[in-house]
C-alpha cells in the first residue's frame, strides 16, 4: 500500500469496523483502520461472544445472523481461532414457558429447517450437566449458536485482516475529521475514497448531527464471569431460561409471550425494571460467563450494583448447576441502541462516507452479514 493512502478507511476496531474492513478488503480495497485504543476495549471485548442465531427476528435479520456465522467459521478455520459450535438449550420450567417455545419452533420453519427442536428434560440434561431437571419441562435446542471469546477473537480478527489481506491497522490513532479524500488522524492525513465510520458508543466526534437525529441511546450492561470450573467440566450448550423469551425478537411474534410477560412482571418486577434476562456461556479455558441487565440512557454512570449481580445470579442458579459458582471476574458494558427495534442505523451523511452503528446486543451475530449488504448497497 503507498504510504498514507487507501480505497477504504475504517473508524473503529470494534466488531463492525473489523466486519467492514473484511468485506472491503474482500472486494480487493486497499483498507486501512484506525482504533483510537492500543486495542479495542469497547463493546467488543465486553460480551458473551455469543454468536446467537436464534434470538434474530425471523427472515432477513436471521439470515444475516447465519452469513455472519459462516464467516466466523471460515476465519476460525483459516486462523486456528476457537469458535466452538456449541448450539443453545432454552430451558422451559414453566407452562408459559414451554408455550413460548413451542409455538416459536411450531410458526418458524426457517429455524426448523436449521434443526431447531423441542426436546424433553432428559434429552437436554443429557446435553449439558448444568441443566437442572427439577421441574424442568421441556427446552428448545438449537444447533446455530456459535461461541468465541470475544477478548480473543477481537484482536485475532485484526491479525487476520492485517496478514491474510494485508489491512493496515492503526492502533492508537484517532480520526479526527474527514473532508473526503482527506482523513485526517492524530498520526498525521490520509486518503482515501470511502470512509466507514464505526465508532460505537462514540457519538461526539465524527458526525454528531447523524447521531443527534438518530434515537440512539445507550445500553449499560453487567457482566459477570467465574474461574475456571474443576476437572474440566463443560457446560456444552450455551444456556438461557424464560426471561431470554422476552428479551430477543425472535419471539415477538409469539401471541403466547403475553401471558409469560404478564406472569414475569408480577414474579420478577425487579427482573424486568433492569432488564435482566440470563445467558450463560463457556470460554476455552473453562470459565463461565454469566450476564446480563440492560439500562438505557444516554448517559451512565459507571458503578455496578450488586442488587443486580445477585438477581442475575439468583435467576442463574434456577436453572443451572455449576461446580464452581464462584465469580472472579465483574465488568460494565455499554452500545449503542436504537429504541423502536431497527436492527442497525446505516447513514450516508456525505458522499464517500458511510456510518454505521445502532447494532445493539447483537453485533457479535449480526456485524459481518451486515457488513458485506453495506458495501453492496
Ligand atoms: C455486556 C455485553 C454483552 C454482549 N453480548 C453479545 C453477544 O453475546 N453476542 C452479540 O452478538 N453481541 C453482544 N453484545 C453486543 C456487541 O458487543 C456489540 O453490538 C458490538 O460489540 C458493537 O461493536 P462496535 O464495533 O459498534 O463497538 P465497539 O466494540 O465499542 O467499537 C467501537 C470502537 O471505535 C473506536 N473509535 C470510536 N471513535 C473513534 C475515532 N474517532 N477514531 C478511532 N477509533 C474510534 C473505539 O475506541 C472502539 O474501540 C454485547 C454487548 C455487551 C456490552
Amino acid at each position: 500500500m503507498t504510504l498514507k493512502q487507501a480505497d477504504t478507511a475504517v473508524v473503529g476496531g470494534g466488531i463492525v469496523g473489523l466486519a467492514h474492513a473484511l468485506a472491503a478488503a474482500r472486494r480487493g480495497d486497499r483498507v486501512v483502520l484506525f482504533e483510537r485504543d492500543d486495542f479495542a476495549a469497547g463493546a467488543s471485548i465486553r460480551n458473551f461472544g455469543m454468536i446467537w442465531a436464534i434470538g434474530q427476528r425471523r427472515g432477513a435479520t436471521y439470515q444475516r445472523a447465519l452469513r455472519s456465522r459462516e464467516i466466523w467459521g471460515e476465519i476460525a478455520a483459516k486462523t486456528g481461532l476457537w469458535a466452538e459450535p456449541a448450539g443453545s438449550l432454552h430451558l422451559a420450567h414453566r407452562p408459559d414457558e414451554l408455550a413460548v417455545l413451542e409455538e416459536f419452533v411450531a410458526g418458524t420453519p426457517e429455524a426448523r429447517d436449521r434443526g431447531t427442536r423441542m426436546t424433553g428434560a432428559r434429552e437436554a440434561a443429557r446435553r449439558s450437566h448444568a441443566v437442572r431437571e427439577e421441574g424442568l419441562l421441556g427446552a428448545m435446542w438449537s444447533p446455530t449458536e456459535l461461541n468465541v471469546d470475544p477478548r480473543r477473537a477481537i484482536p485475532a480478527v485484526a491479525a487476520h485482516l492485517a496478514e491474510e489481506y494485508g489491512v493496515r491497522i492503526e492502533f492508537g490513532t484517532s480520526v479526527r475529521g474527514v473532508e473526503l479524500p482527506r482523513v485526517s488522524t492524530t498520526a498525521g492525513e490520509w486518503r482515501a475514497e470511502r470512509v466507514v465510520v464505526c465508532s460505537g458508543n462514540d457519538f461526539a466526534t465524527l458526525y454528531p448531527e447523524v447521531f443527534a437525529d438518530s434515537g440512539l441511546v445507550r445500553c449499560k450492561l453487567q457482566m459477570l464471569r467465574t474461574g475456571v470450573q474443576p476437572g474440566g467440566w463443560q457446560l456444552g450448550p450455551m444456556l438461557c431460561g424464560g426471561l431470554t423469551l422476552l428479551h430477543y425478537a425472535a419471539f415477538e411474534e409469539c401471541a403466547s409471550r403475553a401471558a409469560l410477560e404478564r406472569r414475569m412482571r408480577a414474579e420478577l418486577p425487579f427482573h424486568r425494571d433492569h432488564g435482566i434476562h440470563v445467558l450463560l456461556s463457556q470460554t476455552a479455558d473453562g470459565r463461565l460467563t454469566i450476564g446480563d441487565s440492560h439500562a438505557y440512557a444516554s448517559t451512565h454512570d459507571p458503578f455496578e450494583s450488586e442488587e443486580i449481580n445477585a438477581a442475575i445470579l439468583g435467576y442463574l442458579h434456577g436453572f443451572a448447576r455449576l461446580p464452581d459458582p464462584s465469580v472472579t471476574e465483574r465488568w460494565t458494558g455499554y452500545y449503542p441502541s436504537l429504541p423502536d427495534g431497527r436492527t442497525e442505523l446505516v447513514v450516508e451523511p456525505e458522499p464517500g462516507v458511510t456510518v454505521v452503528n445502532g447494532v445493539g446486543g447483537a453485533g457479535m451475530t449480526l456485524s459481518f452479514g451486515l457488513a458485506e449488504e453495506v458495501l453492496d448497497r
